[in-house]
């Protein structure tokens, strides 16, 4: 499941040495104090607030001991944990885990920050030793091209049998994959352009159960390769997304060896306000219909007659796919019609809510395949259908386990969605992340340390630390070291209508007004944040011909273009407008006058009515809290903090935060959200006198 694609720095060559306990502490404070190697010798601002968002690090390090840090925009936090985490790994010859979320964070922290940390160490004497750290990107394993199974796949394409596996635009691209695979250093997909047709990548990836080793070249593997360099790496960047499927597939060291990833490691979580959310998507279920329909007709497909089972099975054994095939047909169809007609997203109540007509097709399927394997004397085809069965066994497992509710602490629900609507997926998700945090993060005997610019309500962690089931950590909060109080000006319409009650809805109208009047107001760019794509797209149509006839470049998610060109786009032009929802909030770095105000629309609550949020107010109202305040508010609150924090990005930025909420001023929940803007002078304006309050 896992592999490297980078590697550098030749390694420390001195020997190590047992350090006193505070040895780190000392150390760290040396280079990040007023006046020391990182102002002095890389000329770096000194930041009281990164010095001591350093030694809570270090300190937590050398302890073991979980951290929980809030650093506000402009820290520096990825220096502040960088620094000593390479220092500590080297000294202690542990290897040195940074997740984060996003793609962007891995690119400043590879482009940037380790270059800046292998200067520090390389011109200060006194560091020199660690000059030389070695760094590694985790991909997962299906990333990496299987040099072993790229040669049968051409051995068979070449076969007179080709027709039975690949279509003729199959082969061709196996044959631009075999001629780049030869000359390309890491061998994973992110370096093939274009990007290989999925059926044949399937075919040729290194993530299968073929995968023995035994009968493979090393030199010639490069999965193999990046293997050898994890062994060596200190510093191994990784996404949350695939930390959490590791630990979720139970890749997590064994026995009583500590450690969180690898054996003996140690865990920076960056962007770790995003955690909550991708362990409850990935310690659930998650069965489609468009994968058990793929992974069986890549077993047998009687309409094209090609899978293995082409070659491998008889004229039963084929029916017997076919079987599944109709039977998965016939089930996701009936959930489809019979649950998700109204609306896309179904929660599930109670269990055996269908005929489980699908489980025993399955079946039926994964002992044929069985059998084959007892029958077949080719190893290579053996490997080849054990993969069918493991992955056939797998879906069986979890639609059984869905309608039985065999994990009672989930919830359970059905979903419609690919571009027609056409595949259902179950899904279920943990009631309570907690336990599974803490079990797999906080309980593994070394440190794991979780920052973020947002982890707090804007004074408090407890909902954080809760919901991850950190209260064992120690909780810090830094803040900002950006002037806000000159930089930022707040503004709140006090004549914004309130959502009918029981309907939710906006006054889209007068949304669309104040929008056009604020952004025209303002030179540089606007990013307007909903909470709803409705709401996005109605205001779009009431505003697009005033943006047009004000030359002003309209941006709008979901529009015109895919999310990473939208914003290139907006920041290139310097004074566009961007309507942009959920990773709007939190994913948009643009410093400098291009983004020149925010605009809240409305107060960023959850959808209540999602199974998730819906079945987790029900599980606290039955240990008799309140939902609202304990799960719904708090949640908003770091929400409504990040999209806040788009604004002031680097020292010198200034703008707007505008907020057309008016129930921040009216609800007694309001206050709290007042409390958590940056600077509590606001002033309130509406649409008689917006002309002379706002700036
Ligand atoms: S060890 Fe062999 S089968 Fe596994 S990825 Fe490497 S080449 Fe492929």
């Amino acid at each position: 499941m896992i592999g490297f694609i980078e590697n550098s720095g030749g390694g420390s060559d001195t020997p190590n040495v047992e350090r006193p306990k505070g040895y780190l502490v000392a150390l760290i404070d040396s280079i990040f104090k007023q006046g020391g190697y990182l102002q002095n010798e890389m000329q770096l601002d000194h930041r009281p607030e990164q010095a001591a968002m350093a030694l809570s690090v270090a300190s937590s390090l050398e302890s073991d001991q979980p951290l929980l840090f809030e650093a506000g925009t402009g820290v520096g936090k990825s220096l502040a944990y960088l620094v000593p985490g390479i220092i500590h790994s080297i000294n202690s010859e542990r290897p040195f885990i940074i997740s984060s979320h996003t793609i962007s964070l891995q690119e400043q922290i590879r482009e940037k920050d380790l270059k800046i940390c292998r200067n520090l160490f390389t011109k200060v004497p006194e560091l020199r030793r660690y000059g030389a750290f070695k760094t590694a990107l985790m991909v997962g394993k299906g990333n990496y091209c299987c040099s072993t199974r790229l040669g049968n796949a051409l051995k068979d394409a070449q076969s007179s049998k080709q027709t039975e596996m690949f279509k003729s635009d199959e082969r061709a691209d196996l044959v631009r994959i075999a001629s780049w695979s030869a000359t390309t250093k890491n061998g994973v997909i992110q370096e093939l352009s274009p990007a290989p047709l999925p059926d044949v990548w399937d075919a040729v990836n290194a993530d299968s159960s073929t995968c023995s080793r035994k009968n493979c070249d090393p030199a010639t593997c490069f999965y193999q390769r990046a293997r050898k360099q994890l062994l060596s790496a200190n510093c191994v960047i990784v996404n949350h997304s695939l930390l959490f499927s590791l630990i979720n597939a139970g890749m997590q060291p064994e026995g009583d060896v500590r450690g969180i990833l690898l054996a003996d490691d140690f865990v920076v979580l960056d962007e770790a306000h995003r955690i909550p959310a991708i362990a409850t998507d990935h310690f659930g279920t998650h069965v489609s219909s468009f994968a058990v329909d793929r992974a069986l007709k890549r077993i047998y497909n009687q309409r094209t007659n090609r899978g293995s089972l082409r070659r491998h099975g008889q004229a039963w054994d084929q029916d017997a796919v076919t079987n599944a095939i109709d039977a998965a047909h016939e089930f996701f169809g009936y959930l489809g019609d019979t649950f998700l007609v109204k609306k896309p997203i179904q929660r599930i109540h109670k269990p055996d809510f269908c005929d489980n007509i699908l489980t025993g097709p399955l079946k039926e399927v994964a002992e044929r395949l069985g059998a084959l394997v007892q029958k077949s004397d080719d190893e290579r085809v053996q490997d080849e259908l054990r993969d069918h069965r493991r992955r056939i066994l797998g879906y069986r497992d979890a639609i059984n386990g869905f309608i039985t509710f065999a994990e009672e602490d989930h919830v359970q629900w059905l979903e419609r969605g690919g571009k027609k609507g056409q595949i259902i997926t179950l899904r279920s998700a943990p009631l309570d992340v907690a336990p599974y945090l803490r079990k797999h993060v906080f309980q593994r005997g070394t440190a794991a340390i979780l920052a973020s610019a947002t982890l707090s309500d804007g004074n408090h962690m407890d909902a954080f630390q809760e919901t991850v089931g950190g209260q064992i950590a120690e909780a810090e909060i830094v803040d900002s070291p950006f002037n806000y109080k000159e930089n930022c000006h707040i503004y709140i319409a006090s004549d914004a209508p309130q959502p009918e009650p029981g309907q939710g809805r906006l006054d889209l109208d007068y949304l669309a007004n104040m929008i056009c009047w604020c952004a025209r107001h303002v030179e540089g760019g606007t990013l307007v944040l909903f909470t709803s794509h409705f709401d996005l797209r109605q205001v779009r149509e009431r505003t697009e011909a005033f943006f047009k006839k004000i030359q002003r470049p309209l941006f709008t998610q979901g529009h015109q273009m895919a999310r990473s060109e939208i914003t290139k786009q907006f920041a290139a032009k310097g004074n566009g407008v961007l309507f942009g929802t959920d990773s709007f909030w939190t994913g948009v770095d643009i410093p400098g006058p291009a983004l020149s105000q925010v605009i809240i629309a409305r107060l960023p609550f959850e959808n209540p009515s999602h199974p998730v949020s819906e079945a987790r107010s029900e599980y606290i109202r039955a240990r008799g809290g309140n939902p609202f305040a304990e799960m719904t508010v708090p949640d908003a609150l770091v929400k409504f903090r990040q999209g806040i924090g788009r604004l002031i990005r680097r020292r010198e930025d200034r703008g707007n935060i505008v907020i057309l909420d008016s129930r921040i001023l009216t609800k007694p929940y309001g206050a709290r959200f007042l409390e958590a803007l940056p600077v509590q002078n606001y002033q309130r304006f509406n649409r008689e006198n917006r002309n002379s309050v706002f700036a």
